[in-house]
This record gives structure tokens, C-alpha cells and sequence, in this order.
């Protein structure tokens, strides 16, 4: 007998392939029509897919840019970020966040996050505003993050920037299609960040991202900015910018994924409300805030430092795939640690790291499948 005879089949960590199954040939018509145009740069599609998007979120404008990152990185240029300004980040969350805010010269100063639902800790804001300040930095913008698709506390954080006067700019790369307080994401603070990147719960079939707001004068600046600066035209630069368009081609994709989103993020809650039912006796569930709805980008459970790579192990010999996200806060990086924090220990951040563990998530993710993987799970940690 051969081994893979014996192999139990290995299962999607996101399962792009079955999403496929479901709308790949309108996707495939969309995308064909874009090569029959040859208008691969600013097509009509471009602009549809805009207009769609700030109709779903709530929001007046959406630009569309090359990636997430492009959108935070083209946000803070707007607002003219500069060197001695200080842009608080959470410390739990993906590089990018933060990455943005030492390309303009600015520093970021890593805020803790709350252990129930992973996002900014309000508090530990209030705390990296003081230290920003007695280091002489300047405080003028806050990157929320909706952490593995939970929308952050904005009751709580709109409130602190607004009295220390600071731009809030949200990231919502994993929890675009959320609501706080019944409102997307995308439609709260001052302007949002998403990315199209393929494994996001909203996901184009290469690089991509947008921003959201309902600020005018900020969309003409973003507009210029991601084509050179541009002024009356391409060819008169009137500021410093960068070349971060969305291709056509991905803005056809996500205009048949923008169809079916909503249908996906009712999965996506169902997948989820079970693996909660299944699974929260035996480790840490995730939590969501009552004010809240997620798109579930991650589904992460918390186990016993030190009980995470056996759980990994045990699952992987059953063709089951896990992550760790994230294994180093940022605070903690080698790239990025000599940056200012809230505290000299961010005790949230830190003891996540040693704790969380995602399991396979997307809308595909059938009852017969899931049942297979709470089986494992569930005698992992019985053993
Ligand atoms: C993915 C992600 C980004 C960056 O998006 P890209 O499209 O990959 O550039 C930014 N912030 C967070 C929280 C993300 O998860």
C-alpha cells in the first residue's frame, strides 16, 4: 500500500479553488472581456468597481489603488506626514500596518491590543500619546486595525484622537464588510485602507487595495497621487507621487466577487458560529463584541503557551493546515523595535503571541470538512 493511499486528503487552509468552482466562469467572462478592450490601465471597470464599493461600505468615495499597503502609505501622504510626526500602530498585526509610516519619516509607536478581541487597546492608546509626546514627537494619525475581520473598539478610539487631535486612519484589510455599531467598516474615521490581496475575505486575483472616505478634497489628492502627482493631466506633476493603480483586470474579478460577498460573509458567520459551538470547550474561542460583526478573515483560537506546535504538528500529519499570525509583534521585530512603544513590555501583544493559532477558514468550508477538522483539534488537546 502506498502512503497516499492511507493519506487523509489534505484540506484548504482559504480554498480558493472551491470559490472558483462557485463563480469562476463569470469571473473568467469578466476578465476576458478586459483582454478583448486592451484597456488594462483606468479601464471602465475601474471606476464601476469604485462606485460599487463605496455603495457597500457606506462610504461617499472609494479609490482604488495597487495594494493595502499603497492605500495606507498614499493616505499618509495626503495628509502630509512628515518626519517628527509619531502615528500609533498596534503592535499585533501584519508589517504593513506600521510598515507605511517610516516611509514618509514618521515614527510609529506601537500601541498594546485587548487579549478578548485582538484590537487596539484603548488605554495603552492613551499611554503611547504620552510617550510620543515626551519624546518630542508630534501625534497626528491612529491605524486601527479590524484584526482577522473584527472591526476595533471606535466607540472607544474615535473619541481619544479626536481629543488629542488625530487623523484616524483604519485598516481594514481583514475586516472589510464588517460593522461597528451597524456601520462597514470603511465608513468609519477619517479614511480606510482595504486590500484585494487573494487570501482577504474580499480578495482580487493578484495585488490590489482601496480607500474609502467621505472627505472630497482627499480623493482629488489620493486621485493625483496614485498617477505621479498628476495635475490637469499625466503629464503635469504637481506634487511627488507614486504609480499605484488597480489594474482593470482585478477590478473585473472583484466586481463579480463584490456580487457574492454578502452571501460569503453569511458563510463565513456560519462557519465560524460553529467552529465556536464545536471547539469552545476544549480551547479559547474567539470573541466578538456585541457592537460588532466579523467577516472572520482568521478564525484564531488561544491554547496554553507552549501547547500550539503540538496542536500544528498533530494537524498537519491529517492534512490539515494551520497558522500563526502573529509569531513576533511588532514592537519585538528586528526591523522595527527601536521604535517607541506605549509601555516597555506590551503584556497583551506578547503573550498572544505565544497562544494563537488560525484554523482553516473560508465560505466554502463545508459541515463534513469542519467536522474533520474539530475532530483533530479536539483529540489533539485530549491527548
Ligand atoms: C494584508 C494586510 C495589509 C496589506 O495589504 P497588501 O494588499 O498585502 O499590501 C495591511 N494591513 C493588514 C492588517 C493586512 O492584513
Amino acid at each position: 500500500m502506498t502512503a497516499s493511499a492511507t493519506a487523509p486528503a489534505p484540506i484548504a487552509f482559504i480554498d480558493l479553488a472551491a470559490q472558483r468552482a462557485r463563480i469562476g466562469a463569470r469571473i473568467d467572462a469578466a476578465v476576458a472581456r478586459v483582454l478583448q478592450s486592451c484597456r488594462f490601465v483606468n479601464g471602465p471597470e475601474v471606476t464601476q468597481f469604485e462606485e460599487q464599493l463605496a455603495a457597500f461600505a457606506g462610504a461617499k468615495y472609494a479609490v482604488s489603488c495597487s495594494s493595502g499597503t499603497d492605500a495606507l502609505a498614499l493616505i499618509l501622504m495626503a495628509w502630509g506626514v512628515k518626519p517628527g510626526d509619531a502615528v500609533f500602530c498596534p503592535a499585533f498585526t501584519f508589517c504593513a500596518t506600521a510598515e507605511v509610516v517610516p516611509y514618509l519619516g514618521a515614527t510609529p509607536v506601537f500601541v498594546d491590543v485587548d487579549a478578548d478581541t485582538f484590537n487596539m487597546d484603548p488605554e495603552s492608546l492613551t499611554q503611547a500619546i504620552a510617550v510620543a509626546i515626551e519624546q518630542g514627537l508630534t501625534p497626528r494619525v491612529v491605524i486601527p486595525v479590524d484584526l482577522f475581520g473584527q472591526p476595533a473598539d471606535y466607540d472607544a478610539l474615535l473619541p481619544i484622537a479626536e481629543a488629542h487631535g488625530l487623523k484616524v486612519l483604519c485598516d481594514t484589510a481583514q475586516g472589510f464588510g464588517g460593522t461597528w455599531n451597524n456601520r462597514r467598516t470603511g465608513s468609519i474615521g477619517d479614511a480606510t485602507a482595504t486590500s484585494f490581496f487573494p487570501a482577504k475575505p474580499l480578495g482580487c486575483y493578484g495585488d490590489g487595495g482601496a480607500i474609502l472616505t467621505d472627505d472630497a478634497d482627499l480623493v482629488a489628492v489620493l486621485k493625483s497621487l496614485r498617477e505621479h502627482g498628476q495635475g490637469i493631466d499625466k503629464y503635469q506633476n504637481v506634487r511627488i507621487g507614486m504609480t499605484a493603480r488597480l489594474d482593470t483586470i482585478q477590478a473585473a474579478v472583484l466586481l463579480e466577487k463584490l456580487a457574492v460577498f454578502e452571501e460569503e460573509i453569511a458563510a463565513r458567520e456560519k462557519v465560524a458560529r460553529r467552529y465556536n459551538d464545536l471547539l469552545k470547550d476544549v480551547c479559547q474561542v474567539p470573541a466578538v463584541d456585541a457592537r460588532a460583526t466579523s467577516v472572520w478573515a482568521q478564525y484564531t483560537i488561544r491554547l496554553a503557551p507552549g501547547r500550539r506546535d503540538a496542536l500544528a504538528d498533530a494537524l498537519k500529519a491529517e492534512g490539515i493546515p494551520t497558522a500563526v499570525y502573529y509569531r513576533l509583534p511588532m514592537h519585538l521585530q528586528p526591523a522595527y523595535k527601536h521604535y517607541p512603544a506605549a509601555g516597555a513590555i506590551l503584556p497583551a501583544c506578547e503573550m498572544l503571541a505565544e497562544e494563537v493559532i488560525s484554523l482553516p477558514m473560508h465560505p466554502d468550508l463545508d459541515e463534513a470538512t469542519q467536522d474533520r477538522i474539530v475532530g483533530a483539534v479536539r483529540r489533539a488537546l485530549a491527548a
